[in-house]
């Protein structure tokens, strides 16, 4: 699996999740988690609220390193992250059902 353009990213994501996703990203708002960039790296890391020695490695194509990813493949982090970068769409573009 290769590298995915932020386009398709947000091709993938469907209206159901899109959903889920602005509402995980707006929970971590709510909860305090920020997403920082590594310039050297260009990787994105998230803070955890409720620890403050934490953080996770969290990337648009590969997802975030926190343990709720991991089980749901989704994440207030992740949720942020595309947020964030713009990648879940207003708008959801109608597609064959
Ligand atoms: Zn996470």
């Amino acid at each position: 699996m290769g590298y995915s353009t932020k386009e398709q990213i947000a091709r993938r994501i469907t209206r159901q999740s899109a959903e889920n996703l602005r509402r995980l990203a707006n929970q971590a708002e709510e909860a305090g988690v920020r997403i920082l960039l590594d310039y050297r790296h260009s990787q994105h890391v998230a803070t955890d609220p409720t620890d403050r020695t934490a953080c996770h490695l969290v990337d648009a194509s590969f997802g975030c390193s926190c343990r709720v990813y991991q089980q749901f493949a989704r994440c207030q982090h992740y949720g942020l992250l595309l947020s964030q970068l713009g990648m879940i769409l207003d708008q959801v573009e109608r597609t064959a059902a």
